[in-house]
């Protein structure tokens, strides 16, 4: 397998994802001028004209990105779109195309395939997103699903994670940390069933965390919100790994510093009375959980009286010409120094 057998053997989980990631491309050569952006955004950008082309692809695997035995598959399928769409959003983008590859073993009938694209195919005619190819295959074990999405944006619109300036103000849509205590819901109700498959469901209290875990909306409407504020966002990115990961990509791409406010972190009902029940600390769970697919941007300052008021929009910090400062600012006034604790694929 290895060309040479006596080689140093690294341990993938000592890099880490993104280092791996930047090891494995650090060698990458740009041929075409058209490429405009490469590795390194949450879409490539593509095309010279005042309309660009946004590609982005994501690869879901059975036991890692998802459990079968609480995902119906009806949901995966819809999912496995919409963390695709959300990263078109994510460069203020509009997703047109997608294709889907999938890889299956032979536990899989038929029937539970149609489940798997009923779901792409509500997604596709939801977000009026075209299936326009793929590749299918058996695999040895389990389900992989690769969505590729194809999108466009106006040279001017297009939002990188490189573009914050010191003084821009970091606002966050939605809320966050629901879909990570839907999944702890989940993985709770599992194993109560293991031990009792008569184990009445206990989900009532939870139905918007379960709902954030299983079915993620990619956040088009606030694309389309923006652009009817007349507000360019000077840098986007889609919360996938949690916030703090997500201010540290922006920071680092952009050279700044952040003061995140913890008091301004946006939390649903749902999300502080189950960390209360679950002894978890919210702001924790905001920063390291994850999936909630919801957008982070900066803006300029001058934009605060057009988003000031809006109700799917949070202030939550704003950036700083100090790189080396990315910090919390906690409710009793402490600064902590803001760490990626996000999910890392690799351990
Ligand atoms: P996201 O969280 O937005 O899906 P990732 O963290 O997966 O983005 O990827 C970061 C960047 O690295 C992206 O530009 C992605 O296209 C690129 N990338 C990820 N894996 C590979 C790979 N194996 N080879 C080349 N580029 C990759
Ligand atoms: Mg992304």
């Amino acid at each position: 397998m290895l060309e040479d057998k006596n080689q140093s053997r690294t341990s993938l989980s000592e890099l880490g994802e993104f280092k791996l990631i930047d090891h494995l491309t650090q060698h990458t050569v740009i041929h075409h001028k058209d490429t405009i952006k490469g590795i390194g955004d949450d879409c490539a950008v593509i095309g010279q004209g005042d309309i660009q082309t946004l590609v982005t692809t994501d690869l879901l695997v059975e036991g890692v990105h998802f459990d079968l035995s609480y995902m119906p598959l009806k949901h995966l399928g819809y999912k496995a779109v919409m963390v695709n769409l959300s990263d078109v959003c994510a460069m203020n983008g509009q997703a047109k195309q997608i294709t889907v590859s999938i890889a299956v073993s032979n536990r899989f009938p038929l029937e539970a395939l149609e489940e798997l694209y009923a779901g792409i195919h509500l997604a596709c005619n939801t977000y009026k997103v075209d299936l326009v190819g793929g590749d299918t295959t058996s695999s040895t074990k389990g389900l992989l699903i690769s969505i590729t999405a194809i999108g466009e944006v106006e040279k001017e619109k297009c939002a990188y994670r490189n573009g914050a300036g010191s003084n821009d103000l970091l606002v966050v849509s939605g809320d966050l940390g629901a879909a990570y205590l839907g999944l702890q819901v989940l993985e709770r109700e599992k194993q109560v069933f293991q031990v009792n498959p008569n184990a009445e469901h206990e989900l009532d209290k939870y139905t918007y965390l379960v709902e954030r875990q299983l079915k993620p909306e990619a956040r088009k409407d606030i694309v389309k919100l923006l652009a009817d504020l007349e507000v360019q966002p000077t840098s986007m990115i889609d919360i996938s790994d949690g916030l703090s990961s997500e201010i540290l990509h922006l920071c680092k791409q952009s050279k700044t510093g952040c003061q995140l406010y913890e008091d301004k972190i946006p939390l649903d009902q749902q999300v502080i009375s189950t960390c209360e029940e679950f002894n978890l600390d919210s702001t924790t769970i905001a920063l390291s959980g994850g999936e909630d697919y919801e957008l982070l941007f900066t803006v300029k300052q001058e934009d605060f009286p057009k988003i000031k008021a809006n109700p799917n929009l949070s202030i939550i910090g704003h950036m700083t010409d100090e790189p080396d400062l990315i910090q919390l600012v906690t409710r009793g006034g402490q600064k902590i120094d803001i760490i990626a604790q996000g999910w890392n694929a690799m351990s």
